[in-house]
């Protein structure tokens, strides 16, 4: 499986680390290893200093799918959950500055948490009307909305599958909302979708 993530999805976040907002999705892949078994905790990571959580929606692709129309795009996923995309600012930021590409900062292991699956049509609301927020050791530090994406669940999985052929199981994470930051060993992060917890990482 691959996890597709997209990157400046919000405006607000494009603009709190002063990038510009894309016309088409800015795409990144993290590999398989970027999940974290179980329910072990994230360990930090001896290569960065700054690490950062970036809570997002993720979904999983529940069927093969290549050149996927937007108004079909709603059938290739039933699952959704949130996820954290762990960054390694200090060495993304190095990469950006050299023009580099961010893999190393993205796709570390164990930078790719994701939460409790639920069915999409389980909440009573459609995808792009979902709100979401996390928990920094008990403290609101993120919260989103879906209609605020730039690009849409179904237009990402639109743009995507005319590059990468989707398969079962393969999870897209949809970008992150404005309020990200740094986490430190000790840290607890608590995700919540329309109310339910469905994420909880431990940083160690
Ligand atoms: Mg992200």
């Amino acid at each position: 499986m691959k996890i597709i993530c997209v990157g400046r999805n919000y405006a607000a976040h494009a603009r709190e680390l002063n990038n510009t907002v894309e016309e088409k999705p800015v795409i990144f892949l993290k590999p398989e290893t970027a999940l974290i078994p179980g329910r072990q905790p994230f360990f930090y990571p001896a290569f960065s200093t700054d690490v950062h959580y970036e809570t997002e929606l993720v979904i999983r692709i529940c069927k093969v799918g290549k050149n996927i129309a937007e108004k079909f795009a709603h059938r290739y996923y039933e699952e959704i959950t949130l996820g954290i995309d762990f960054t390694a600012r200090d060495l993304q930021q190095e990469l950006k500055t050299k023009g580099l590409p961010w893999e190393l900062a993205k796709g570390f292991d164990g930078s790719a948490p994701v939460g409790k699956f639920i069915h999409k049509d389980s909440i009573g609301k459609p995808v792009s009307d979902l709100r979401f927020t996390m928990l920094l050791n008990g403290e609101e530090k993120q919260s989103g909305h879906t209609a605020d994406m730039i690009f849409s669940v179904d237009k990402i999985i639109a743009f995507v599958s005319t590059f990468y052929t989707l398969k079962i199981g393969d999870l897209i994470f949809t970008g992150t909302p404005q309020g990200v930051g740094p986490v430190k060993p000790g840290d607890v992060i608590d995700a919540s979708l329309e109310g339910e917890q469905l994420l909880q990482v431990k940083v160690r």
